[in-house]
């Protein structure tokens, strides 16, 4: 059992949910920071284009008749049901209700994430905090003539460039969501988990 707060969130959401895939998981952490309680049985999550939302605004409520969370994205724009799985969503609130006690204000700063692969002989930088790993499906005798890295960047800015011996290689807009997420992203990393 992890102390980590965030960490023994995440663990307790694949429990619910086993049969999700890791970036079903992602994509709920990435939404974290995204949700604003209105009341006890009562979100809002904003949408996020990159994940495929298309309204700024989703709803998330208990239905106490259904016994479960739903979402308006269950929902056609006439108001009908559409028969839908968990939604990340719904996952997101989940996450929020179990650990919104332990996110601290500092927690909550946002900063910008940003993964890529490059390949590069030389020093790679980026604009602001950089962590690398050998992309581990190249760890053989290839990488030695062309080293691929896995990189993932943490900045205050949004727009994110990642550099190889000063050369910008990558560049894109950074997912913005809280710190603690950018932790926790950070050492799943390490971990060599995606
Ligand atoms: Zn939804």
């Amino acid at each position: 059992m992890s102390t980590d707060p965030l960490r023994r969130a995440v663990e307790a959401l694949r429990a619910d949910f086993p049969g999700k895939s890791r970036s079903w998981i992602k994509r709920a952490l990435l939404r974290l920071g995204d949700v604003r309680e209105v009341r006890e049985d009562l979100y809002v999550v904003e949408g996020r284009r990159e994940l495929g939302d298309w309204r700024p605004l989703y709803q998330v409520w208990w239905s106490e008749a259904e016994k479960r969370w739903l979402c308006t994205c269950y929902y056609t724009q006439f108001g009908l049901r559409r028969r839908r799985d968990i939604c990340t969503h719904v996952a997101a609130v989940m996450l929020f209700r179990r650990y919104k006690r332990a996110l601290e204000k500092a927690e909550r700063t946002t900063v910008y994430v940003a993964e890529a692969v490059v390949e590069c002989r030389g020093r790679i930088s980026a604009s602001g905090e950089v962590y690398l790993r050998p992309d581990a499906d190249r760890a053989d005798l290839t990488f030695y003539t062309s080293p691929r890295f896995r990189v993932l960047v943490i900045s205050r800015q949004r727009r994110i460039a990642v550099k190889c011996g000063g050369y910008v290689v990558y560049e894109a807009e950074g997912e913005g969501v809280p710190l603690a997420v950018a932790k926790f992203l950070v050492a799943k990393f390490h971990e060599g988990e995606d």
